[in-house]
């Protein structure tokens, strides 16, 4: 089969390595291209994923979060789950920095 990509190479099988959130779920079955190395994973290995992913208590992470105004600063709420998950609460010590002008990092200290 050609890939849909690149439409050069073709598909082989093989595995990949999949992660969400810096988080290893594991290796999956997957169709990898020959010529540009891209991936494509089948709907049952997507399922598979996904329960991976729920079962370490990643899935769903990502949240969309509104900026307030509190005095000269902004604040932005963490949400409870994603508190849980990086093991931080209240009075912790956070570094914020940003990587680039779309992307900010805050590194648990
Ligand atoms: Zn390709």
């Amino acid at each position: 089969m050609r890939c849909p990509i690149c439409e050069k190479g073709s598909l082989r099988k093989g595995e990949v390595e999949e992660e969400m959130f810096g988080i290893s779920l594991g290796r999956f079955p997957a169709e990898i291209c020959d010529a540009c190395g891209e991936s494509f994973l089948d709907g049952q290995a997507m399922e598979e994923i996904e329960k991976k992913a729920k079962e370490l208590g990643v899935w769903g992470l990502a949240e969309k979060l509104k900026v307030v105004k509190s005095g000269n600063s902004l604040v932005v709420r963490i949400p409870a789950k994603i508190a849980k998950f990086l093991g931080i609460e209240a009075g912790n010590e956070i570094l914020l920095y940003p990587e680039g002008k779309k992307k900010a990092v805050f590194e648990i200290t």
